[in-house]
């Protein structure tokens, strides 16, 4: 754990947050400030900065945030939702720990903002 890293924290369970799905390695949870009516975020316990810092040795888990996100979208009542990673602050990176989001439950715009 990163100690000054917001999702560390809500992975540790030092933060709340509305947990969809936890195992080991990896946690879903609710964004704070939802885009569409389901919007929830993956993360790796383990800290990676960002799609950048994705070593070779994280490709299965950046595999199973795919294969998670897609499970709890399911659980959720979608079948159709976007996967955004943001990689850096141009990019409209606020979370320096990567997360994937999900999104779905309305008809979304291509290409985003
Ligand atoms: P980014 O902009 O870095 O791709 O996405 C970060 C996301 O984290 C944003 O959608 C933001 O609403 C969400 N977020 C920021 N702080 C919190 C928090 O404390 N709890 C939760 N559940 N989501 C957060």
């Amino acid at each position: 754990m990163t100690t000054d890293c917001l999702f560390c924290k809500i992975a540790a369970g030092h933060i709340p947050a509305e947990k969809l799905y936890e195992d080991d390695e990896l946690l879903a949870f609710r964004d704070i400030a939802p885009q569409a009516p389901v919007h929830f975020l993956v993360i790796p316990k383990k800290h990676i900065q960002d799609p950048t810092g994705v070593a070779k040795e994280d490709e299965g888990l950046i595999g199973r945030m795919m294969r998670t996100g897609s499970k709890v979208a399911r659980e959720n009542g979608i079948t159709d939702f976007r996967l955004v990673f943001n990689n850096g602050a141009e990019a409209g990176q606020t979370v320096f720990h990567i997360h994937m989001h999900v999104l779905g439950g309305r008809s979304l715009n291509w290409p985003p903002g």
